[in-house]
């Protein structure tokens, strides 16, 4: 495509995780464009992040292999366990080509800035409509709340899930080696937990997600006190309790979230725009899927950038080869919430099914993700 004149010229608007994966991977075509985000600088949050094959498989072939693996730990585990007993309902082994990795998103956020070079961010710019930039057309990776999506469909509104999810940070402790190497599950009716080591094991991150009955603003979010978090989720495991315990001692600042459910849109593309990421498929965190589906959507829009003849044909191609497999991961991602949060005849069947795995053979578990976590986009 003819990215290059003044009557064809590219603006991202949003230098996240798809916004620089995007500009990174435009850059390996050797196409041109602008970069934009209404942040005044580089702002890396923090909190851990789960990248699974799929997406490390892209930020292999964007050349970030060795940076990718220096900022992460590796998941060779996954363990569910019951919260109200404790015990294990089920754990099975992650083996891919390539590794799962569990790291900080702003280390992620971070080595993806510097890697595309820290002067071609325009920082302090508020994108909202074409009118705010001066290039032809716009790709939208400016997150959940997209004011580019609001645009495009003014009706398309999120609903509130019925959750919030808290999430801590705490220095790793050898009194927690049993967590290393593993994502650990804690599933109980209204509430589950999600523990992993983050950033070469010095760091625990977790996710505590509970249900809660009041509809809150979108942009909620909230420090809360880690005595509040620690009355909330005692149980009867003694690993989790004393991480909560010693997240009260760490006093490090704890933040609450609102999670908000989307249905897929009826279309990515406007006239001279086209939604990426959270933009485009904003879904819960049940999957751990948005990141990487941000990554995937910045390879293929790049490659169909490339090949197209022009900017409306690359992004009808674009549509068609994501707009399927993003939309399956947002309704598993719903979907996921049912049966992390079973209650009665659906719980017992749930964990029987994982009885019966467990038994026979836990590792059937990966089968069921294959679809998901051994795609390949870049081959
Ligand atoms: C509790 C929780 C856990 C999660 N865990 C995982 C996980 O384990 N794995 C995973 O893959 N995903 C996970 N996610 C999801 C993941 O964080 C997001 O899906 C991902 O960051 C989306 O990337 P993005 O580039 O679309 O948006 P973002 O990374 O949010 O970037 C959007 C950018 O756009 C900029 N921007 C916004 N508006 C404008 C504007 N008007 N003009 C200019 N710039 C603008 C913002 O400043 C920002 O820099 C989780 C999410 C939550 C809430």
């Amino acid at each position: 495509m003819l990215i290059d004149t003044h009557q064809n010229s590219l603006a991202i608007v949003g230098a996240g995780i798809g916004g620089l994966s995007l500009a990174i991977a435009l850059r390996r075509l050797g196409l041109p464009f602008s970069l934009y985000d209404k942040a005044e600088s580089f702002e890396a949050v923090g909190y851990g992040i789960q990248i699974s094959p799929n997406a490390v498989r892209v930020l292999h072939a964007l050349g970030l292999e060795h940076e990718l693996a220096s900022i992460s730990n590796v998941c060779q585990r996954m363990v569910m366990r019951d919260l109200q007993t404790d015990k294990s309902l089920l754990s099975w082994p992650i083996r891919y080509d390539v590794p799962y990795y569990q790291c900080l998103r702003s280390d992620l956020h971070a080595m993806l800035y510097h890697s595309i070079g820290d002067d071609v961010v325009e920082y302090g710019k508020d994108v909202k409509s074409m009118q705010d930039v001066r290039e032809t057309h716009i790709v939208a990776a400016d997150g959940v709340h997209s004011a580019i999506r609001k645009n495009l469909y003014p009706d398309y509104q999120a609903q509130f899930s019925g959750y919030i999810a808290y999430r801590a940070l705490v220095p790793y402790d050898e009194r927690f080696a049993e967590l290393k190497n593993t994502t650990t599950v804690w599933l109980a009716e209204d509430q589950h937990i999600v523990v992993y080591p983050v950033g070469k094991d010095n760091m625990i991150n977790i996710a505590l997600v509970a249900k809660q009955k009041e509809l809150l603003g979108e942009s909620w979010v909230q420090a809360v006190d880690n005595n509040e978090i620690m009355q909330r989720f005692a149980s009867k495991s003694g690993l989790l309790n004393d991480l909560l315990m010693y997240l009260q001692q760490q006093g490090t600042q704890s933040y609450c979230w609102g999670l908000f459910d989307y249905k897929p849109l009826p279309s990515w593309r406007g006239h001279q725009q086209v939604l990426l990421g959270d933009a485009a498929h904003p879904m819960l965190p049940f999957m751990a899927q948005g990141a990487a589906m941000a990554i995937e959507d910045a390879w293929v829009l790049a490659e169909q950038l490339k090949q197209g003849n022009d900017f409306k044909s690359a992004c009808v191609a674009y549509e068609r080869l994501r707009y399927k497999r993003a939309s399956k991961v947002q309704k598993i991602s719903r979907k996921n919430a049912d049966i992390f949060h079973a209650k009665g005849f659906v719980r017992y069947g749930r964990d029987n099914a994982f009885k019966i795995l467990a038994a026979v053979q836990p590792q059937l578990m990966s089968h069921k993700v294959n679809w998901l976590y051994r795609y390949n986009i870049t081959a």
